[in-house]
């Protein structure tokens, strides 16, 4: 069936270069299940004045031929675009690489899995720091045993800067120790982004090879303040089995990849893909269905970083300020695959 969509989408011409979009390489991703057909277009130009018109031509030829699929095209701009600067200067210039963890909703595991993930690093010899910016449920300093933690504040050149915790290695600095859990949301909305602010250019980081940022579920303007603000070298965004297929993860894929953010997706994180009983370690239950991240990753264009099981070791580490990675080899695993494939990616994005 691709070798059919191919030969239909050889006949679409760039009017600019005279050249059909296959035999020009802009097809950077296609697949084709019967239920859906997903077509990823990559233009060279940032802002290609053909775009739409291409875009709209691949979804009229393949609609016509396969009326009873869903048809997804997706258009990529800028063959390397460079990525927005941030508007100010941050004190995040001393960190090599800064990877959003990122989720459609919340209560998928987000945070656990960015709290795991930065002690798989940290395991691999990184420097680690976090910063936790969900603001709707800031939980890295109960992951990290640091509740109620006071941020101080140092001068160095003659500027003020927030000194952040420090935890099993990881340098954790969260919007929970800005905001009380009890202010209103519609307050904490407005705070959040001038104290997020401060956390981005004024945290007294050091030297990280990587910062690790919680985002607050969703896509909103929370998101596009902070996105303005940092430079994010890569995102990776998780899910659970059943909130896959929702809008929502879409959603998210497409904030990354609008133009104007540009922010490459290292890939998609499946958490609580089965469970395991702690007396039958080698059996799996796949409670919500199996395989449905790496089917969604396909038609999407977006790479599967792993799966992660529910674990009680991962809840309970949670809830006693130590990540399960910590002190769990089997849980450690799963973490430090999906880590070394998040080092891979953003090594071969510099
Ligand atoms: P989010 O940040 O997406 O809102 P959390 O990381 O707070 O979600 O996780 C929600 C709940 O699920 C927490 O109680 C956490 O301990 C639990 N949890 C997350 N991932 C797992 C897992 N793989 N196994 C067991 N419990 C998990």
């Amino acid at each position: 069936m691709e070798t059919q969509i191919k030969q239909l989408l050889g006949t679409v011409v760039h009017p600019e270069t005279g050249t059909d979009i296959v035999t020009s390489g802009m097809i950077e991703h296609l697949a084709a299940t019967n239920e859906k057909k997903t077509v990823v277009l990559r233009f060279a130009k940032a802002r290609d004045p053909f775009a739409v018109k291409i875009k709209n031509q691949v979804e009229a030829l393949l609609k016509e031929h396969f009326p009873q699929s869903e048809i997804l095209v997706v258009v990529k701009e800028g063959g390397q675009a460079p990525r927005p600067e941030p508007k100010e200067k941050t004190t995040t210039g001393s960190i090599a690489h800064i990877v959003a963890i990122a989720s459609g909703k919340g209560g998928v595991g987000k945070s656990t899995v960015t709290a795991n993930l930065a002690i798989a690093l940290r395991n691999m010899g990184f420097r680690v720091g976090i910063l936790d910016a969900d603001i709707y449920g800031p939980s890295q300093p109960k992951m990290f045993g640091v509740e109620g933690y006071v941020p101080d504040a140092v001068q160095e050149d003659g500027t003020d800067l927030i000194v952040p915790a420090e935890s099993m290695d990881i340098r954790l600095m969260s919007i929970g120790f800005f905001i009380k859990p009890t202010d209103a949301l519609l307050w904490r909305g407005a705070m959040a982004v001038n104290a997020l602010k401060q956390m981005i250019h004024q945290t007294k980081w050091g030297p990280l090879d990587f910062l690790l940022l919680d985002l607050p579920p969703g896509t909103g303007d929370i998101h596009l303040s902070i996105i303005g603000e940092l430079k994010i070298d890569s995102a990776a965004i998780v899910s659970t089995p059943q909130q896959v297929a929702v809008a929502d993860v879409v959603r998210g894929a497409e904030m990354f990849r609008n133009p104007n953010v540009n922010i490459p997706i290292a890939g998609i994180i499946e958490n609580m893909a089965w469970f395991t009983p702690e007396e039958l370690p080698e059996n799996r239950y796949y409670l919500f269905g199996k395989g449905g991240a790496r089917r969604f990753a396909e038609e999407n264009g977006i790479g599967l970083l792993g799966e992660i099981p529910i674990v009680q070791s991962i809840m309970e580490g949670a809830e006693e300020g130590r990540p399960a990675t910590a002190i769990d080899p089997r849980v450690e695993q799963h973490y430090r695959e999906i880590a070394e494939r998040i080092v891979e990616n953003v090594m071969k994005k510099r």
